[in-house]
């Protein structure tokens, strides 16, 4: 299948990975929101929330909960917003179900109405990088 999330699971194309369990894996969003702007995949093929295993999606939520605290702890975020959507009309793009976990910081200008998916630019590699580093460190 060609899902661009499954191949970054399988290892087959690269990406900022800031965490990963058994069946879950984390790794920085390409396209920011804000400054360490991430997404909680499970490593298997789920198209959303209707088609993925119940246990899974627990997993995925944990996940999203320790990423969560690393992100507060790491980057100094002043809070974290989680966004998911389903289905094209609701603005899923790529259609392998992601978490998406974005900081919030106090003068960032971003408006709460903005969803995770409005088009922003890529961001630097070296940048990523980075912020993977801190974000992955143990708190
Ligand atoms: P959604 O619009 O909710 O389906 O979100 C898909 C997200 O995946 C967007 O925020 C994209 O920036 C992000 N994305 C797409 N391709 C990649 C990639 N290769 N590495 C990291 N993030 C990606």
């Amino acid at each position: 299948m060609d899902c661009i999330f499954c191949k970054i699971a399988k290892g087959k194309i690269p990406s900022f990975k800031v965490y990963e369990s058994n069946n879950v894996l984390s790794f920085l969003d390409i396209n920011p929101l804000t400054k360490g702007h991430c997404l909680v995949i499970p490593k298997e093929h789920f198209e959303n929330i209707f088609y993925i295993d119940k246990n899974i999606l627990e997993e995925v939520i944990s996940v999203g909960k320790i990423v969560s605290e690393k992100i507060n702890k790491n980057l100094n975020s002043d809070g974290i917003r989680l966004s998911q959507s389903n289905g094209k009309v609701a603005g899923q793009e790529v259609m392998h179900f992601h978490l998406h976990i974005i900081p919030r910081y106090k003068d960032d200008g971003i408006d709460n109405s903005m969803t995770a998916t409005s088009h922003r630019p890529q961001a630097d590699f070296g940048e990523l990088k980075n912020l993977a580093e801190k974000i992955s460190k143990n708190i």
